[in-house]
C-alpha cells in the first residue's frame, strides 16, 4: 500500500563526459596496474587510484587528491569515472532509494539500494532488457538489447554508495536487477571479483548473491570460481507444465536439469541453494502446487524464498492474499523445506525490477 508519495529528485549530472572515452571501470585490476606502469608512474600509483575508485566514493578523477595532477589530467583525457547519467533518483518512505541510469543511445537500466538494520543490499542489473519472457517480469517486456559490460555494473554499485551517509557501507549484492545474469556471466564475474576483493569494495563472497532463470551449463560454471557466491534459482513452479508457461525459457531446459546444476553447486560451494518462487494468485499458489515443490526439494540442502507477485499495470497478474501466501508457507515447512516471503522494500516507488525502465522507454 501506498502510504507517503515518493519524494523524487531529479540530479544534474555535471561529471559525464564524452561517450568516446573508455570506461576506467572496465579494467582489470591488471590492466590498471598495465596502465599505470605504461604511463611511466610507479605501480604504488595503481594502488591509490583502486582505492578512490572503490572506497572513497568520488565522482571525477579531478578529486583525487593524492594522484600527482598530470596523472589525474591524464586518467581524465583517456578514461570516463562514470559513462552514465542519472535519469531519475527515487527515495521512498522506507528509505529504498532507485536510480535510472540513462546509457548511451537512450537506453537505460536501474539500480536500487536498500537499508534495513545493520545492513544495507544492493540490487543491480546486468542486461538492458532481459531475453528470458517471464511473463509476470516487467523488464523482458521489451526483450533485449544487449549485454552491460563490466564497467557499466559496477558503476551501479559506486554510484548507489555515494548516495550513503559516511556511517553506512554496502553490506549485500544481490544481482537482481534487470536480465539475466548467466546470460552475462564473464562480465558478472569480472564485476563480483571486484566486489569482494579487499582492494575492490570488500564485500565477501557470502553476502553476494546472484539470481538466474536456471540456465544449467552456466550453473555448473559459476560452481567452480572458486568463491562462496550464493546462488538463487528462479524456479515459480514445481512442475514443468506449468514452469513452460510462466518461464517460457523452461521448455528447452526443464526442471530436473536445473535441479541436477543445483546440487552441483551445493556439493561445490557448500552454500545453500535458494529458490524463488512468484506466488501469482490461481496460477502458481494451490496447496498442491506446494506439496509438490516439496516433494521436489526434499532430501535437498535449499530454501525456498516466496515472493510475492509485484504488480506490473500491463500484466493480469497478482499476489494471493495473506492467508493463501502462509499456507504455502505452512505446507513447505511441515514438510522440513525452510521458506520465507520476501519483504516488499520501496514498494511506493516502481522498485521491482524493470517497472521504473518499462514506464520510461514507454514514455
Ligand atoms: N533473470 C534473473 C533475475 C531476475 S529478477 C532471474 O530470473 O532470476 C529477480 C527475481 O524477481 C526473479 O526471481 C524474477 O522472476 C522475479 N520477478 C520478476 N518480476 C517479478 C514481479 N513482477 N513480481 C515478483 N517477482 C518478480
Amino acid at each position: 500500500m501506498i502510504t507517503e508519495s515518493p519524494l523524487i529528485t531529479q540530479l544534474a549530472d555535471a561529471s559525464t563526459p564524452a561517450a568516446s572515452l573508455r570506461h576506467i571501470l572496465d579494467l582489470t585490476p591488471s590492466e590498471l596496474n598495465d596502465w599505470v606502469v605504461a604511463r611511466g608512474w610507479p605501480k604504488f600509483r595503481a594502488g591509490q587510484l583502486q582505492k578512490w575508485l572503490f572506497h572513497r566514493r568520488v565522482t571525477s578523477f579531478e578529486q583525487m587528491s593524492d594522484l600527482p595532477k598530470p596523472m589525474r589530467e591524464q586518467l581524465a583525457t583517456e578514461f570516463q569515472l562514470f559513462a552514465a547519467e542519472v535519469e531519475s533518483h527515487q527515495v521512498a518512505s522506507d528509505r529504498t532509494e532507485k536510480l535510472l541510469l540513462k546509457l548511451g543511445n537512450g537506453e537505460t537500466t536501474e539500480c536500487v539500494l536498500m537499508r534495513e538494520p545493520n545492513r544495507v543490499t544492493v540490487c543491480i542489473s546486468t542486461q538492458v532488457g532481459c531475453a528470458m519472457g517471464c511473463v509476470f517480469c516487467a523488464s523482458g517486456m521489451l526483450g533485449l538489447k544487449r549485454n552491460l559490460s563490466p564497467g557499466e555494473i559496477l558503476e551501479q554499485l559506486l554510484r548507489l554508495q555515494t548516495l550513503l551517509g559516511l556511517d553506512e557501507r554496502i553490506t549485500n549484492i544481490v544481482v537482481m536487477g534487470i536480465g539475466e545474469p548467466l546470460a552475462n556471466l564473464p562480465a558478472v564475474l569480472q564485476v563480483l571479483a571486484a566486489a569482494s576483493s579487499p582492494e575492490g569494495l570488500g564485500i565477501g563472497a557470502r553476502h553476494i548473491t546472484v539470481s538466474t532463470v536456471g540456465l544449467p551449463a552456466r550453473i555448473r560454471e559459476f560452481a567452480h570460481t572458486g568463491k562462496q557466491y550464493n546462488l538463487a534459482i528462479s524456479l515459480h513452479a514445481p512442475n514443468n507444465t506449468l514452469r513452460d508457461k510462466l518461464v517460457p525459457v523452461n521448455d528447452k531446459i526443464g526442471v530436473e536439469a536445473i535441479l541436477d546444476a543445483a546440487d552441483e553447486y551445493f556439493e561445490v560451494t557448500g552454500r545453500r541453494v535458494t529458490f524463488e518462487y512468484v506466488l501469482l494468485a490461481q496460477v502458481n499458489d494451490e496447496p498442491q502446487h506446494a506439496q509438490q515443490l516439496a516433494q521436489l526439494l526434499r532430501g535437498r540442502c535449499a530454501h525456498v524464498n516466496l515472493i510475492p507477485m509485484n504488480g506490473v499495470s500491463l500484466l493480469p497478474y497478482h499476489e494471493p492474499a495473506a492467508p493463501r501466501t502462509q499456507q504455502f508457507v505452512a505446507i513447505l515447512e511441515q514438510a522440513g523445506i525452510p521458506a520465507s516471503v520476501r519483504k516488499r522494500k520501496g514498494a511506493d516507488i516502481d522498485a521491482a525490477c524493470g517497472q521504473l525502465r518499462l514506464k520510461h522507454e514507454k514514455s
